[in-house]
């Protein structure tokens, strides 16, 4: 098949790109702005191509500024969109550890136990310190709370309703296709296969579509912005060694809580000094939870799950969240690289717009606003070359996106931030201080940090817990884990102090309850595995397996021959064994040994 314009991935990128070019497309006369060149007659066709099996099936709860989107819709309404509010009240705590099993460095406790001893003059409430302000390079007063797959539903119907663009969700893209350097569309995934690719009844080989240009906007872990990385490689002195795991809830919070729509709250402290939380307040009783887990939290166990019960459990949040009930749950990776992980962003026949083209503020962790931006940006540059009569190649495309994004406040911004999380590197008060400096000079200032990769700065799980827990103690648990098929976390945090779950079957349920209440996954037979373990013997030497322990969904469990197994039907597609895999690729150290392809299924929430 052939199109003017194939897309990739329907996330907020892509919805600020055909939101612009969906307008754009033909004159108000209603002639085409330039004639198609598949479809004579005809305004440029433009199909895109969405993985997940309905539009708005990712993971976020966002607050935003929301600039580029309000320039997008300079009326929009928030009452349009189910469970979006204006941000009314921000807050930022600093939780301490109610039960003594933090991690917490000497100077971290010395600081908890001076905020302990003068809580009474403190805005200290519920074994937290409130922050007296939130410095303004954070605050998103004048923004939206919103959730993702609802916003991306409706910007879904607005960009269809107006009838020059199709978005065809259930279809995840394969890969590009290259003609020498240049990208000529893409090929769609084959159907019909056993779990490890190969035909069985009823296979369907994924159709080539061809196309002028192709705009990849597949965010932080996209096969197809992967791929092209792969090939081209990242521009000199770039690289993706910073990434979080965000993991969430939906709840009905309990008749109780006395929270107005449009409350902001984000925490840092606890569980472990390094993960932040956030809790944003939806109209009707609702919120969105969860926490980040960053690449600088060295555990080679990061739960997030157990975490984020324990996160819930804090006092400060508890008094909000008891009697709560769960609507649902999931988790997805953030590429926190920003602008330092930007890739080539546009080459002959093809650009990349979006948190996979670095687009994300690392100081601010604003994402949805920046990705939606670089889809405006692109959009009017591509309509420009339309206009021109100009073709998609990397020297046109350079003068008309990458120049616009380069003036822009998403560069102008973004290269402020590059540096904010670097003291993180070396602890948490660094982290906190070089933020601070980042934030307060523009950039000016900031905290050195050496970034790794995980294979060069994970410990092993022997030395993370080195004087808590022996060598030996760790090989029994490991083993009796091994034995039942478990992943390690839970016997090594149980051991580290850290209290077990009082599950009330609403809000606090197992993993396994979550991935069917709350994550409601599915996995629609006749797809090859989309996590593949490259070099099963490095995985057979691997001491950590942080695979099996980070993985959210529980879908890699310990294998036969020490080989990790995949169950591709508790999959959530969050990539965070990409991410976390402690061992480097064989041949391509800035890789890991697991790969992350294409695949179906995944969460079926649109609430996330
Ligand atoms: C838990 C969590 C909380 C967050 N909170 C905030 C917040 O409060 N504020 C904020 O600004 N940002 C937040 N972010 C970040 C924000 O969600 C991202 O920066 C933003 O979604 C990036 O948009 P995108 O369009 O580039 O990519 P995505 O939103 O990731 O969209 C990419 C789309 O491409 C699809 N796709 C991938 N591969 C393929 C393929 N091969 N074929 C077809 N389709 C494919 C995916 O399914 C997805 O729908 C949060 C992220 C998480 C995980
Ligand atoms: S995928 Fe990576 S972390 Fe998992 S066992 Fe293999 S080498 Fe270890
Ligand atoms: S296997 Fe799936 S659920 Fe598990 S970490 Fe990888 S992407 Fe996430």
């Amino acid at each position: 098949m052939a199109v003017d314009i194939v897309c990739v991935g329907f996330g907020p990128a892509m919805g600020g790109f055909l939101t612009t070019l969906s307008r754009n497309l033909v004159k108000e006369d209603g002639t085409p702005i330039a004639e198609s060149t598949v479809a004579p007659g005809l305004p440029p066709q433009v199909i895109c191509y969405e993985r997940a099996d309905d539009l708005g099936f990712g993971v976020s709860g966002v607050v935003t500024p929301a600039r580029s989107i309000k320039a997008s819709f300079p009326q929009l309404d928030p009452a349009q969109i189910p469970m979006a509010a204006p941000v009314r009240h921000e807050k930022i705590a600093y939780l301490l550890d109610p039960i003594g099993a933090s991690r917490r460095s000497l100077p971290l406790r010395m600081a908890d136990r001076l905020i302990r001893a003068g809580r009474w003059a403190l805005p200290f409430e519920h074994q937290a310190l409130n922050l007296p302000w939130v410095p303004p390079f954070l605050r998103k007063h004048d923004g939206l709370v919103f959730s993702m797959g609802q916003f991306m539903q409706w910007v879904g119907a607005q960009v269809m309703g107006a009838g020059t663009v199709q978005v065809w969700p259930s279809t995840p893209v394969a890969r590009p296709l290259f003609e020498g350097d240049r990208v000529a569309g893409v090929r769609l995934i084959d159907q019909g296969t056993d779990k490890k690719g190969s035909p069985v009844d009823g296979f369907m080989p994924g159709m080539d579509i061809h196309a002028a240009l192709t705009v990849v906007g597949d965010g932080p872990v996209g096969a197809i912005g992967r791929q092209l990385d792969e090939r081209f490689g990242l521009p000199e002195g770039n690289h993706q060694y910073d990434w979080a795991v965000g993991m969430k809830l939906v709840i009905d919070l309990p008749p109780t809580a006395n929270l107005e729509p449009g409350t902001v709250l984000h925490t840092f402290g606890y569980p472990e000094p390094e993960i932040f939380g956030f809790m944003y307040v939806h109209p009707g009783r609702i919120a969105s939870l969860g926490i980040f887990v960053p690449s600088w939290f060295d555990n080679p166990v990061r739960t997030a799950y157990r975490y984020l019960q324990h996160w819930m459990l804090h006092p400060y949040l508890w008094q909000h969240l008891e009697g709560g009930t769960l609507r649902s749950w999931g988790a997805k990776t953030l590429q926190e690289s920003g602008r330092r992980g930007e890739p080539y962003l546009a080459g002959d026949g093809y650009a990349r717009i979006g948190e996979g083209s670095g687009s994300t503020n690392v100081l601010t962790g604003s994402g949805v606003d920046e990705a939606w931006a670089t889809g405006t940006l692109l959009a009017e540059g591509v309509l420009e070359l339309l206009q021109a009569g100009k073709p998609f190649t990397k020297e046109n495309l350079e003068q008309a996106y990458v120049g616009r994004r380069r003036g822009s406040w998403v560069e102008r911004e973004g290269r402020a931030a590059e540096k904010a999380r670097d003291g993180f590197q070396r602890g948490v008060i660094t982290g906190l201080i070089g933020m601070g400096l980042v934030g307060l000079t523009g950039g000016k200032l900031s905290m050195p940090g050496k970034l790794l990769p995980p294979h060069r700065r994970l410990p092993t799980i022997e030395e993370y817990y080195r004087g808590k827990i022996p060598p030996a103690e760790i090989t029994r648990l490991r083993e009796e884990c091994s034995a039942k098929g478990l992943p390690l976390h839970g016997a090594l945090m149980d051991r580290a102090g850290w209290p077990a779950i009082p599950y009330d079957g609403r809000l606090l349920i197992s993993h396994q309850d979550a991935l069917l209440m709350g994550g409601k996954v599915q996995a629609p037979a006749g797809y090859a595995d989309h996590v593949i373990f490259v070099d099963e013997g490095t995985c057979v030497q691997c001491g950590t397996k942080i695979c099996i322990d980070a993985c959210s969904g529980q879908a890699i469990t310990p294998g036969p021959d020490g080989v990790p197994a995949f169950d591709r039907e508790k999959c959530v597609y969050c990539g965070a064994c990409l991410w976390n895999c402690s061992r480097p690729h064989p041949t391509d150290p800035e890789r890991s040994v697991v790969d992350f392809r294409a695949g179906a299924g995944g969460l079926h929430s649109a609430e996330n």
